[in-house]
């Protein structure tokens, strides 16, 4: 819309007045002729305007002060307040679309990017939209701000559909926004190791693309595989971490072993030493015996055997002191050692907590579905390397939704819990029981064929059938459904699942509380 037509509003008001005003005064001509002016300054708004403003000139050229004249005049009015309201829509729209551009731009900058601009242009936004003059300036800024980020593709900000709809639409979509905010935070805030960090930035892109309810669910697998993947890698750190920790601490043994050595090889020096001394103090006794200048080499000796024996009080305190020295160092790397091996057996532990805690649904407390999927993996390994056969059994409980309409969710978690024990207790140990998410739960049969399954799970079956589950005195029967498959040549571990998957359908269509086999 152009500045012309956006200016009518005060042009309108300003022509009126004085329109009133000349009403009183003027002759037809000149009321005919500024009516004619306001016509041509507000043509083209709407077409609906239009012809209101033509009846209006032609009932003034006929005669002014009839009846028609007013309802034309009340006509131009009612369409005039109609074209403000549209205009206070776009207005908010605009205002909308111009923030919401502002925001993707600030999302895909380098933090010490451009910061300063980008608060004057979120300043300006809202006068622009006011006064439509500064809008060309404003939309120049953010093209060229976002100019750098369209030459580097992994950062095209994708454009975010920005809902112009009803209030509710606006809600919706504000609370999508929200969401969408907080998961790129979430995202963020992680630490990311090199390896995932492709992922994280599609993920990145994936919420950016818009969040509804139709993609949330795809949205979320996504953030909780990076979050398994970047949990079980940073596991791996601390593992390096105990791999380079052991080796400091070889280090530091062969370092204790050295000293220790090279104690023995000086406490041997020192005896060497002492018996070589010894030897050449005999000796010249002996030269003092034999000699006939006696008081001469008297002296000559004497002086020798104070020098050599001081040499030798030399040597023994300064050996004295460097064993003391070692004997400290010695004490030390044992202490340090200690230490090691104690910080050490703690990291072990935190890591061996953490990898339990990431493998454990925490309602039932049973393997969840990373540790399905790292179970599963190990078990088609074998069937590969060694033809060791198993079976997979998937698990749903029945009209589930009905017990938490009827008697709590809380109501449902408990029986999810009494479920997942019952399962637990009726499996052989060597079963793996998993929650694999919702009210559905995966066993993992090893060296087990579908009929054996089948036979065992019907078991499962009957039990949670005929357990009595409480709720609020009453008692309510609760069943499950079961998909029961047997690897075979041509399977993959997903193909495998699927087969298991489809039969619990079968069994779904069949009534339900039943076992089906593939
Ligand atoms: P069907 O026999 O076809 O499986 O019907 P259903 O009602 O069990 O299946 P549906 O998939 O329609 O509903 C599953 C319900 O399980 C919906 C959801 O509220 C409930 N649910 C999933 N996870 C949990 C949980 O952790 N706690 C509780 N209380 N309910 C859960
Ligand atoms: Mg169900
Ligand atoms: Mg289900």
């Amino acid at each position: 819309m152009s500045n012309k037509q956006n200016e009518w509003k005060d042009k309108y008001k300003e022509l009126a007045l004085e329109m009133d005003e000349l009403q009183k005064q003027l002759d037809d001509r000149s009321l005919s002729r500024l009516t004619t002016q306001m016509a041509v300054h507000l043509t083209g708004v709407t077409p609906k305007l239009d012809t209101a403003l033509l009846q209006l000139t032609e009932e003034l050229k006929a005669n002014q002060q009839t009846e028609t004249y007013q309802v034309a005049l009340d006509s131009v009015d009612k369409e005039l307040r109609g074209v403000d309201q549209a205009q206070q829509k776009t207005d908010g729209d605009l205002l909308k679309v111009l923030r919401e551009w502002l925001r993707q731009i600030n999302d895909n900058l380098a933090a010490d990017q451009n910061n300063a601009q980008l608060d004057n242009i979120g300043e300006m936004i809202p006068q622009a939209v006011e006064r439509k003059a500064a809008l060309p300036g404003v939309m120049k800024d953010l093209l060229e701000l976002q100019k750098p980020l369209l030459n580097s593709a992994d950062s095209i900000p994708v454009a975010t559909p920005v809902s112009l709809g009803t209030e509710s639409d606006d809600e919706l979509n504000d609370l999508c926004k929200q969401v969408e905010m907080e998961l790129v935070t979430l995202v963020k805030s992680l630490y990311i190791p090199k390896s995932d960090q492709a992922d994280a930035k599609a993920l990145i892109k994936q919420i950016r693309q818009g969040i509804n309810l139709k993609c949330m669910s795809d949205v979320f697998q996504n953030l909780t595989q990076l979050i398994v993947s970047v949990a079980s890698r940073s596991s791996s750190d601390f593992e390096d971490y105990l791999v380079n920790l052991n080796s400091q601490l070889s280090e530091v043994q062969i370092f204790l072993t050295d000293s220790h050595k090279d104690e023995v090889e000086n406490g041997k020096e020192t005896d060497q030493l002492n018996t070589l001394i010894r030897r050449d103090v005999k000796a010249i006794h002996q030269a003092v015996t034999d000699s006939s200048d006696i008081n001469q080499l008297k002296v000559q000796v004497s002086s020798q055997l104070k020098s050599i024996v001081k040499s030798m009080d030399d040597f023994r305190s300064h050996e004295e002191a460097r064993e003391k020295a070692v004997e400290e160092r010695y004490v030390a790397m044992n202490d340090r050692l200690q230490q090691m091996e104690t910080e050490s057996m703690q990291v072990r532990a935190r890591i061996e907590a953490e990898r339990t805690k990431a493998m454990t649904d925490p309602l039932t407390m049973l393997p969840n579905r990373a540790a399905y999927d790292e179970k599963i993996a190990a078990e088609f390994e074998r069937w590969k390397r060694y033809q060791q056969f198993f079976s997979v059994v998937v698990c749903d409980l029945d009209f589930f939704k009905k017990v938490n309409d009827s008697y709590g969710h809380l109501a449902g978690d408990k029986v999810l819990r009494l479920v997942a024990n019952i399962l637990t207790n009726k499996c052989r140990s060597t079963d793996f029981v998993t929650r694999f998410g919702g009210e559905e739960f995966v066993i993992l049969m090893p060296s087990t064929t579908s009929a054996e399954a089948a036979q065992a799970v019907e078991k499962i079956r009957h039990g949670i059938e005929s357990s009595p589950f409480n709720f609020h005195g009453k008692s309510v029967t609760i069943t499950m459904s079961f998909g029961v498959a047997e690897i075979d040549a041509a399977d993959s571990i997903e193909s495998l699942f699927n087969r298991a998957d489809k039969v619990l359908y079968t069994a779904k269509k069949n009534g339900r509380n039943r076992v089906e086999v593939a």
